[in-house]
């Protein structure tokens, strides 16, 4: 073991025992971040922040992350396990570290330098990132995103508008995809840029989700200028580098949400609703096989990835079967509240109001469930072309 508690070397086996010692030996550190509560965005990263940075300085969010960027090396699934040992011992996994782990994944093949400089304060909680990809005319079909980079000697000049940036108005720093071809160029004229966030010219303004919290963010840009230090991988270069990020969006991601989702099943299952819904221990009994489902597929695939292999539109079943699990657990929480779920003013019910709410989200972001399923029947099944 390193000085800091966590092992580069170690197998799986033993990074998981590694761990669950640690969280015995400080738990009265960790006690404040047992329970998540229905708080709003900002208040919720601000109670994260300290976890993230005694789960950086001891080591284990650095796992699988190069040495160069801030990690300590290693594999990827020692940091998954992490994370699924974190959630299943009650405490709620730093909203951050999903979003890291896709956008970093990303920057560390695509731009180094990039992810040198903010890798690792972003695993440590000390920056907060964004992806600005969608539009108001280009989500499904991002392609035909219109927000424009034109290039003016070592710099270029953005101007546009983005929507739903999920974390956009609290973030320091944003990928941001821009047309630097010609206005029909399609996926070829894409450029991906690191942006500050406090560049002048960068405005953002919040939007409430359908569970009430302002999660989400426009982003309006007037000329703002981006160094040419800034593009991530290479003008033109930008379809190919969201892609890549695709991988871990659609994928690597689930296996946070996973962890999330089996300690809330295991909650339920402790739980005795006082008259539960009839059609309860059916629908309780749906999540589990759709939970179990997500987890062995997303075992899977976080294992390709790790060996460094690009997945192609197989990503997309990760992606259903993730809004199928989310849903399902949202639907099981809601049959075994009842009615508390609608009367109930406390915690525990605003919470599970919330996390159903929530769940409806979860086959929009990252790609519509809809155009998910097209991609499948279509790419991965040879199946003639619906629409
Ligand atoms: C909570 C949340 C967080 C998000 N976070 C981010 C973020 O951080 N960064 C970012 O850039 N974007 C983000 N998004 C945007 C998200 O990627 C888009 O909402 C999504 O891709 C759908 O695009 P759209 O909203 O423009 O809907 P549209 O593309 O207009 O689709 C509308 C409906 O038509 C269907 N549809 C469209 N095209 C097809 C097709 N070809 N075949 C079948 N059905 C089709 C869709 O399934 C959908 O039901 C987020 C969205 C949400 C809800």
């Amino acid at each position: 073991m390193t000085d800091a508690g966590a092992d580069p070397e170690a197998s799986r086996a033993e990074v998981r025992d590694g761990f669950c010692r640690w969280m015995h030996d400080h738990v009265d550190d960790l006690a404040p971040f047992r329970r998540e509560r229905p708080v709003s965005l900002e208040e919720q990263l601000a109670e994260q922040r300290p976890l993230q940075r005694l789960l950086f300085d001891a080591g284990w969010t650095r796992l699988g992350w190069p040495v160069a960027h801030g990690g300590l090396g290693g594999s990827r699934l020692a940091r998954a396990v992490v994370i699924d040992e974190l959630a299943a011992a009650g405490y709620a996994v730093p909203e951050l570290l999903g979003n890291t782990d896709i956008v970093g994944s990303m920057l560390v093949r695509f731009a180094p330098e990039i992810a040198t400089e903010h890798l690792g304060p972003a695993i440590a909680g000390d920056e907060v990132w964004c992806q600005g990809f969608s539009e108001p005319d280009a989500g499904s079909d991002l392609a035909s995103l219109r927000t424009r980079a034109v290039e003016d000697g070592d710099h270029f000049r953005i101007t546009g508008q983005k929507t739903w940036s999920s974390d956009g108005h609290l973030a320091t720093g944003c990928v941001l995809l821009a047309r630097t071809g010609p206005v029909d160029s399609g996926h070829r004229g894409l450029t991906m840029f690191w942006l500050d966030m406090s560049t002048p010219g960068v405005t953002t303004r919040p939007i409430a989700c359908v569970d009430g919290r302002a999660e989400v963010a426009e982003i309006w840009l007037d000329g703002a200028v981006v160094g040419r230090d800034r593009v991530v991988g290479d003008v033109g270069g930008g379809w190919r580098a969201v892609m890549y990020l695709m991988q871990f969006e659609r994928g690597a991601y689930a296996w946070q949400r996973q962890a999330d989702l089996r300690a809330r099943l295991e909650e339920l299952l402790a739980q005795r609703a006082p008259t539960p819904s009839p059609a309860a221990p059916g629908i309780l009994g749906d999540a589990f096989l759709r939970y179990y489902a997500l987890r062995a597929k997303c075992r899977g695939t976080l294992a390709a990835l790790d060996a460094g292999c690009e997945l192609g539109p197989e990503i997309s079943v990760d992606k259903v079967m993730l809004g199928l699990a989310e849903q399902s657990v949202a639907d099981a929480a809601r049959s075994l509240m009842w009615p508390p779920f609608v009367t109930d003013d406390g915690d525990d019910a605003a919470l599970a109001r919330r996390r159903w709410a929530y769940s409806r989200i979860t086959t929009i972001y990252g790609g519509s469930a809809e155009v998910q399923r097209d991609l499948i029947a279509e790419r991965l099944l040879g199946l003639p072309r619906g629409r």
